[in-house]
């Protein structure tokens, strides 16, 4: 190489593919599939019937979880060396509940431009379809596989203020909802399945309804399950009176219950949020 040239890095893109319904793929998408000199893909088999069908001849190398780290090293290399690289999952986005961090930490760690392609993801997809007021979200992604592990998590998620949102797939559903049902209560439950397929289904019901529905050996296909918290935690109010009218007519805690939860809540003495609370209480029936 002559004294003044010097090598133009390449591009690392991370592209979202469809979830199930191949026309969710973005044109932009299709294009630097098709202009890249490798695609690194979680699996190459699985990645290649996509490319297939759309026509795409790129070259494909694997890059799954338990390879990411040896892989990324070779794969930021080429980058160093001018290769543009497209990072695809096998559906969705990569890095959300699939492998890519790696790659991506290491190429930023090396200089590479990194430029995400946005499209599907079953997180996106389902929440955009569950109606849930709460402006917020707690991502859970798969919750672990061991039981007692799986408890402790959703123990820890008792007192969550935000709808809580997993991916799950059919073989464990049963007993991710059954585990939900008797740590965290019958609370209302959205599940999307199968989403952009054939026989996708959004069902929003209690937790106890969505057990029965899942020992019905008809449920298969991947899940979205959003849990939506505990009501008595999501009480509305932007002051103390504001939130004992709220506890007034919305539930049926007494009005001493009521004061010893938000005394605790808000840091105040028990008396004085008893006296507060018994002028609001004398006008409930
Ligand atoms: N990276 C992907 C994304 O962006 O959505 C998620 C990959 S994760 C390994 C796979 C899980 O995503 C499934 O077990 C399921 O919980 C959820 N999922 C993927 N496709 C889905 C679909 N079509 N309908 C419902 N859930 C889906």
């Amino acid at each position: 190489m002559g004294k003044d040239e010097k090598t133009v890095m390449g591009i690392l893109y991370i592209a979202a593919t469809p979830i199930g319904n191949l026309e969710d793929i973005t044109l932009r998408c299709l294009r630097v599939l098709g202009e890249v000199d490798l695609i690194a893909a979680e699996d190459t088999r699985h990645t290649r019937k996509l490319l297939t069908h759309f026509e795409i001849s790129t070259p494909l190398i694997s890059y799954y979880r338990e390879k990411e780290v040896q892989r990324s090293k070779q794969l930021v290399e080429r980058l160093l060396a001018g290769e543009s690289i497209a990072l695809v999952s096998d559906a969705g986005t990569p890095g959300i509940s699939d492998p890519g961090a790696i790659l991506v930490a290491q190429a930023r760690i090396a200089g590479i431009s990194i430029v995400p392609l946005p499209g599907a993801s079953a997180l996106t997809t389902a929440l955009s379809a569950a109606g849930i007021m709460n402006p917020h979200f707690l991502f859970l992604g798969f919750a672990p596989s061991k039981k007692s592990h799986r408890r402790s998590l959703l123990t820890s998620l008792k007192s969550s203020p935000w709808p809580l949102v997993f991916y799950e797939s059919p073989r464990r559903i049963q007993s991710l909802l059954s585990d939900i049902l008797e740590i965290l209560g019958d609370r209302q439950g959205f599940w999307a399945r199968e989403l952009t397929k054939t026989f996708e289904e959004l069902k929003s019901c209690k937790v106890s309804t969505l057990l029965d529905l899942a020992a019905s050996k008809k449920n298969r296909g991947e899940f979205v399950l959003i849990i939506e918290p505990d009501k008595l935690i999501c009480a509305e109010g932007e002051n103390l009176s504001e939130l004992l009218l709220w506890y007034r007519d919305n539930t049926n805690m007494t009005l001493k219950d009521v004061s010893r939860k938000l005394a605790g809540d808000l840091g105040l003495s028990r008396s004085k949020v008893y006296q507060e609370a018994l002028t609001i209480f004398k006008g409930k029936k």
